[in-house]
């Protein structure tokens, strides 16, 4: 498969690597767009630490292309949205509940390798059927949405429909825990238009370019589109 393998900090290389295997509980995803975030900026920096190489990205929309042993509930072609920390489910703070900040948590495209690439493994857990309709490059930026969902809820007892209608500057670092399913929700529902924000689309073998660029007062949000 075609990958963006990150094999030092700012260096990429555009390189052929085997299809990675799902194991049980895993689906392999085929990814089609990708949306480049500050912590993949970080991590192309070098600010990030952490192992190289690898193929860094967490924000993606893609089909299922196969299934590890024991997955149920989901089909060969489906379309998803990957949510991109997965928990261990086995800790003292994953059994109480808050597994969106379990201290052994596996980042995709920092602990494990992510989603500039034409496919990649997530447990059937962290994966998200997408509704017809809603289209990949809004479905890519479902990740950044269930972020600033979860700060938003997190801030003030207001309905999150009134996102939609005004403008709303959430900073911190947030963690996720139910908001994926209500963000592809208002996206579907047209109430958030995440393509709004998109100001440029890549190929997978500009992604440098993208990196290189992410400062620019221009860029808003960029995406890679890997596959159709
Ligand atoms: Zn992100
Ligand atoms: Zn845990």
């Amino acid at each position: 498969m075609k990958a963006a393998l990150l094999v030092g900090p700012q260096k990429i290389e555009i390189r052929d690597l085997p299809v990675p295997v799902p194991r049980e509980g895993e689906v392999l995803v085929r990814v089609r767009e990708a949306g480049i975030c500050g912590t993949d900026f970080a991590k192309y920096r070098g600010d990030l630490g952490g192992d190289f190489p690898v193929i860094a990205g967490h924000e993606a929309v893609g089909e299922i292309a196969d299934l590890g042993l024991g997955v149920v509930g989901i089909h060969i072609g489906e379309r998803v949205a990957i949510q991109p920390n997965f928990a261990c489910g086995q800790c003292e703070t994953c059994r109480s509940g808050m597994e969106n900040i379990c201290p052994n948590r596996v980042r995709l495209g920092l602990d494990v390798d992510g989603v500039f690439a034409e496919y990649v493994t997530a447990p059937r857990k962290y994966v998200w059927t997408l509704p017809e309709g809603l289209s990949d490059s809004a479905a890519a930026l479902t990740e950044p949405l269930a972020l600033a969902l979860h700060g938003f809820q997190k801030s003030a007892p207001v309905p999150t429909a009134l996102i939609a209608r005004k403008e709303l500057l959430i900073q911190g670092a947030m963690t996720y825990r139910d908001e994926f399913r209500a963000a592809i929700d208002l996206l579907q529902k047209g109430e958030i238009r995440s393509d709004l924000f998109i100001t440029n689309i890549y190929p997978l073998e500009k992604l440098p370019e993208a990196l290189a660029g992410f400062r620019s007062p221009q860029r808003v949000k960029d995406i890679v589109k890997i596959s159709s």
